[in-house]
């Protein structure tokens, strides 16, 4: 505190950093506030998200206001609601010591007439994104004639939406007398011009190297085919059982998509991006800050600047073009000096786009395998088994039921009960992920590809076809056949090829290496009382005919997994019943708010025009 002192901030404003259990400046904090606090010159911070600029402009600003008058004096540009909300709260906790202070942030998607009547009512600090500052100034609802200090908050990234205009009209309409306080990430030529334009000599300031990835930041990529980076997103998360993190997509349509998808697999997950309406998009931030959803898949223009404590991960679930846009992404995590983990999930044609970043941002990115199977179920297991260890109970509530519940089970072992409870949970995993099949790409096959590999290997004939005597009337689809013949035989997924299911009969694509062991594993099984009968089918050339259900090597292992596997078309471990061993909540909550209706809002208030 004493650190903090040093700066020259005074007790109102030390009570607040007090409360928040700030010990240290931050760096930016460190250099910014004494400057700041003359009150007297423009300001330059070339600094990122993360790294306490909030707290660098806000510190300030609180102590050099006049809280007994009502007039306005500071107003903060941000570019998205997401940011001036986050920014007002700040404010509003750095302010706790002061008196009299009314903060109001204003935003486009919400009701204008409750922000109209809030500013009314005097606000020493607007907090505004530019457009909807405008539609309050046309509305002569604002004043800016009296304001003493402007803070652009991110400023390339609103010049990258489109703001220039507004921000032009907007600092036009303030006093020369003010002071400009100025923050972005990056200095691209737009964001220079304004500094020259509205700015006089300017103190600049740049905190950590442009570009530079924070140093707590573990960068690691999943290589996968394209199709099955969804799949992929499944078993990170299912590796991870304590996520919480945020998945990136490109465009509002696939985050819906994946964030839908997620929820249908059971999973605690919800998509923010700007087609949902403001409501619906606080409703989500709320769930998100309040970590009673773990999963949150978001644009990145929705997502800009968001600041929640404790994200474990971020997952590019497809990689931005840019890198300062990787750069703003993976700063959602490891904030505030915590370490995190930056993800991205790609293909084959990807590689380069991940040695380009590791060049721009002077960090290696480990390649890590997506987990198998058994590696998913293992870390599932010893999560449950460490959530019961760990488990509060709420005795006086249970206690009412243990006589019943123990005379239920009294003739269980206490091995024994421990082991059904188990089961109770993990068997969905196990049962999701016993023939999940490897999914990572193989870097080597990046210049041939996946399908060229999938086909030559069949047109060497590595596959022999069975006849079975089951089908579609013993009540078999596609993926209870291959639960069956996996747990027959000593066959693993990979080397199950296309099936064709029929009424009473099938035909199964295996291995070459594996016919002779499954042929010699089906003599004599029973299947629902009959007989099975497992034949080579003459002439694998028939293979070819009207009993494959078509398509070439790489759609056959998704005709598979489509239905039994580890594939798009099923529901996921988390899905059938119950909550999963995650810690997640029912999916009727999360697709509650997930899957709402579109508001029709845009992201931001992008490429708003004046005219
Ligand atoms: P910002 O860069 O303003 O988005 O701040 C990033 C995070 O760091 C926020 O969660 C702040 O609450 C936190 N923070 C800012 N300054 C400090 C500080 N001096 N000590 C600890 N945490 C801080």
């Amino acid at each position: 505190m004493e650190s903090f002192q040093k700066l020259g901030l005074d007790q109102r404003v030390l009570q607040g950093i007090a409360k928040l259990g700030f010990e240290t400046p931050t760096p930016i904090q460190e250099q910014a506030i004494p400057e700041l606090l003359t009150g007297k010159r423009d300001f330059i911070g070339l600094a990122q998200t993360g790294t306490g600029k909030t707290a660098a402009f806000g510190l300030p600003l609180l102590q050099l206001l006049d809280f007994e008058n009502k007039k306005t004096q500071a107003l903060i540009l941000a570019p998205t609601r997401e940011l001036c909300v986050q920014i007002a709260s700040d404010l509003e906790k750095f302010a706790d010591g002061i008196r009299n202070v009314h903060i109001v942030a204003v935003y486009g998607g919400a009701a204008i007439s409750r922000q109209m009547d809030q500013i009314r009512r005097g606000a020493q600090i607007i907090v505004a994104t530019p457009g909807r500052l405008i539609d309050l100034l046309d509305r002569k609802c604002i004043n800016l004639k009296e304001i003493d200090t402007v803070v652009l908050d991110e400023a390339d990234e609103m010049l990258n939406m489109g703001f220039q205009e507004d921000i032009d009209y907007i600092l036009e309409n303030t006093p020369d007398t003010r002071t400009t306080w100025l923050f972005s990430a990056t200095m691209p030529q737009e964001v220079r011009s304004i500094a020259k334009k509205y700015m006089e000599n300017p103190f600049e300031l740049t905190v950590g190297k442009k570009n530079a990835g924070a140093e707590n930041i573990e960068h690691v990529y999943y290589l996968v085919q394209a199709r099955d980076r969804y799949l992929a997103l499944k078993r990170i998360v299912d590796f991870n059982p304590d996520i919480f993190g945020i998945v990136f997509c490109r465009t509002k349509i696939e985050s819906q998509e994946v964030a839908d998808k997620l929820i249908k697999d059971g999973y605690n997950a919800d998509s923010l991006h700007g087609d949902l309406s403001q409501q619906q998009r606080d409703k989500v931030m709320g769930r998100f800050r309040d970590r009673s959803m773990q999963l949150l898949i978001a644009t990145d223009v929705a997502a800009r600047g968001i600041d929640v404590s404790n994200v474990t991960h971020v997952i590019n679930y497809e990689l931005p073009d840019d890198s300062e846009v990787y750069t703003h992404r993976s700063g959602r995590t490891a904030r505030a000096g915590k370490s995190g983990i930056s993800i991205a999930i790609i293909n084959l044609r990807e590689i380069g786009k991940i040695r380009q970043l590791e060049r721009q941002l002077n960090r290696k990115f480990k390649h890590e395998r997506v987990p198998d199977g058994f590696a998913v179920c293992e870390k599932q297991l010893w999560h449950l088994v460490h959530k019961v260890h760990t488990v509060e109970v709420d005795e006086a509530a249970i206690a009412g039921y243990l006589p019943g519940i123990n005379d239920e089970l009294a003739e269980l072992s206490k091995e024994e009960v421990i082991k059904r409870f188990t089961a109770l949970e993990f068997n969905r995993f196990l049962d999701y992920y016993r023939n999940a099949p490897d999914i990572n790409a193989d870097a080597s096959r990046a210049t041939g590809g996946a399908g060229a590999e999938r086909g030559k290997s069949r047109s060497q004939g590595n596959y022999g076809t069975l006849f079975i005597n089951l089908g579609s009337a013993d009540g078999l689809d596609a993926g209870k056949m291959l639960r069956l013949l996996c747990d027959v035989a000593p066959v693993k997924g990979p080397q199950v090829g296309r099936m064709d299911i029929k009424g009473v009969y099938s035909f199964i694509d295996i291995d070459r290496d594996a016919i002779t062991s499954v042929l010699e594993a089906f003599n004599g099984e029973m299947f629902k009382g009959r007989k099975v009968r497992v034949d080579l089918s003459e002439g694998g050339s028939k293979s070819g005919g009207s009993r494959r259900s078509g398509g070439d090597g790489e759609r056959r292992r998704d005709d598979r997994g489509d239905r039994g596997g580890d594939r798009g078309g099923d529901r996921g471990p988390r899905s059938g019943g119950g909550r999963a061993s995650g810690g997640y909540h029912d999916r009727k909550q999360s697709a509650g708010s997930g899957g709402g209706g579109y508001g029709g809002k845009r992201d931001g208030e992008r490429k708003r025009r004046r005219d």
